[in-house]
């Protein structure tokens, strides 16, 4: 729609313009530090960052209907930086001017309500958000949009002439922090760090065609994310870990979009959150904080963080019920096909802990969970969810697998609504599927396919001694004829069809 179509009362806020005292603050001393310049830790103590914006409250002069007003008819207006995460740019990045932002088609995926027959099953009403419909297929694009529209707003200022961007990754974060450096390019160029042979020949193939340079490193992602610090430490790069807290900020956007789609109700919501590194269930916690604390929406959803049994540092964190005796401690991790969440030392703990306290307090009870779910379960769960009509990835089964686990707990009742993340496209680990369709898995995974659950091609033809048709040498005649026949009743024997009449 044309701006001037607009009513007039938001006809002036459509179009975001920059606004905001955004600094760093360190979870460790509590001081501020200034966002010229790009910062993964604090330069005083090395301690964990968060953005925050120190004029959040003029936000407050415009009341909560006045926001929905300008956030639902934003939907409507046809200015593609505002397409995605910058939809809600006085949340989450309002120092951000249109010029600088880069949408690459992130954000609004679509929430699926769970099919009837999974619905039954789980005994609570659930949908799944599809995050794996990002450009790069996986959530990390949101944090990815919002860490490369402020390196180009730096640029754009003239605070370098070009920025090597790097990164280390499970898989996803790399191929997304390809892509949009791609975008930038020759202005940004990008190097990714991955553990050799833990990730997907896909994720692999992700930041080699986005022209990225790739580092295949030994170990596991914790080691890679050692050598990366040690780089941003030494030398002059923008690291596009989670430590960057631009990324945090943007993955806040999921929940302002769960909120919109259900228009700004969010009482009797669970969402639930597969947990890795831990910047995305920070994200989620900080997104639903913001729209409460400025009255956008009346009612905190509960949070659901779930683990597997093979990296679950946060679940044994949270074990401890007495706040004051809680100790971090890492794991070692065990291999998971939950592979995007197999971190044994999560980067964002800190921002975990701080932010889990202000969600309870706000909520005014527990309202933050961590349940923990094994191998097998993720495995059974993606493939019963995908077998219904949904798109999940691993880390999108270990959340139904969380959600079922939950709801036997109690920590979930049948009067409310759940949201699952699956926050990569099924494709991005179909290599898991196929280890358990052919019963290949290693046996440290612990997983046994369930013969209900495996499915496999089967050969089908026209039969001992008749003709077949081959690449460059096609059939013809009668005998294409019996070949279409035979096969196709071969077919119909197979799958019990009946005649026509
Ligand atoms: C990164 C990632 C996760 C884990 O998110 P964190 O922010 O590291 O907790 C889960 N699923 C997928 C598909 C991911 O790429
Ligand atoms: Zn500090």
């Amino acid at each position: 729609m044309k701006i001037d179509h607009f009513p007039g009362d938001v006809r002036g806020r459509l179009v975001p313009r920059p606004a905001g005292r955004m600094v760093y603050e360190c979870l460790s001393c509590g001081k501020h530090h200034g966002i010229e310049n790009l910062l993964y830790t604090c330069p005083d103590c090395g301690g964990v960052l968060l953005l925050i914006d120190l004029s959040f409250d003029r936000l407050k002069d415009t009341p909560p209907e006045a926001w929905h007003r300008i956030f639902d008819h934003r939907k409507m207006l046809n200015l593609p930086a505002i397409k995605g995460i910058y939809r809600y740019q006085e949340l989450l990045g309002p120092v951000v001017p249109v010029e600088s932002m880069v949408w690459l088609g992130e954000g609004h995926t679509p929430m699926v309500e769970a099919a009837p027959d999974l619905q039954k099953k789980a005994g609570v009403r659930f949908l799944y958000k599809n995050d794996g419909q990002n450009p790069s297929a996986s959530f990390k694009d949101r944090g990815m949009a919002s860490a490369l529209s402020y390196i180009k707003h730096l640029l754009d200022q003239g605070y370098a002439e070009e920025i090597l961007a790097v990164c280390a990754s499970t898989g996803d974060t790399s191929a997304s922090a390809a892509l949009y450096a791609s975008y930038l390019y020759p202005r940004v160029k990008s190097a990714v760090l991955l553990p050799k042979g833990k990730v997907t020949p896909a994720q692999l193939s992700q930041p080699l065609g986005s022209g990225a340079a790739v580092f295949e490193i030994p170990g596991v992602f914790d080691d890679c994310m050692k050598v990366v610090e040690a780089l941003a430490e030494n030398y002059n790069v923008a690291l596009l870990n989670s430590k960057n807290a631009w990324r945090i900020l943007g993955q806040e956007s999921y929940s302002f979009e769960i909120a919109q789609d259900l228009d700004w109700d969010c009482k009797n919501l669970a969402v639930f959150v597969p947990i890795g590194n831990a910047g995305n269930i920070t994200a989620v916690m900080s997104g639903f904080l913001k729209l409460f604390r400025l009255g956008i929406i009346r009612d905190l959803p509960k949070i659901v963080g779930v683990q597997s049994h093979h990296a679950d540092p946060v679940y044994r964190y949270y074990l401890e019920p007495d706040e004051q005796k809680r100790v971090f401690a890492p794991v070692t991790v065990q291999p998971s096909t939950a592979q995007a969440a197999m971190i044994g030392n999560p980067v964002s703990m800190p921002r975990v802990i701080r932010v889990v306290r202000d969600y309870n307090e706000l909520s005014g009870n527990k309202n933050v969970f961590v349940v923990q779910v094994t191998e097998q379960d993720i495995m059974d769960s993606m493939l019963t969810a995908n077998r219904r009509g949904h798109i999940a990835c691993t880390q999108g089964g270990e959340c139904l697998a969380g959600l079922l686990a939950a709801v036997g707990q109690g920590i979930v009742t049948p009067e409310e609504t759940a949201i699952l993340d699956a926050t990569a496209h099924a494709l991005k680990f179909s290599g898991f599927q196929e280890m358990y369709f052919e019963n290949r898995f290693p046996p440290e995974f612990g997983v046994i396919p369930k013969p209900e659950l495996i499915n496999r091609p089967q050969e089908a033809g026209p039969g001992d001694g008749a003709a077949v048709p081959a690449a460059g040498a096609p059939l013809s005649g009668e005998e294409f004829e019996v070949f279409v026949e035979k096969t196709s009743q071969e077919i119909a024997r197979i799958l019990d069809l009946a005649p026509l009449r």
